[in-house]
C-alpha cells in the first residue's frame, strides 16, 4: 500500500489530516488544528 493521499486543497502535498466537517484529506498547510477544519471549511479559502 504505497498510495499517497494528496491534499484535496492544493493537490500537491501529502495529506496528513482529515477535516472534521467535510472529511477532506488535507496537508498541514491547509488544516487548522484548533478548529479541526480544512482551509475551505475554516473560511481561509474559497
Ligand atoms: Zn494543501
Ligand atoms: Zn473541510
Amino acid at each position: 500500500m504505497s498510495v499517497t493521499t494528496l491534499c484535496q486543497v492544493c493537490e500537491s502535498a501529502t495529506a496528513r489530516y482529515t477535516c472534521d466537517a467535510c472529511g477532506a484529506a488535507v496537508c498541514p498547510a491547509h488544516y487548522d488544528r484548533e478548529s479541526g477544519l480544512c482551509a475551505g471549511c475554516a473560511g481561509g479559502l474559497r
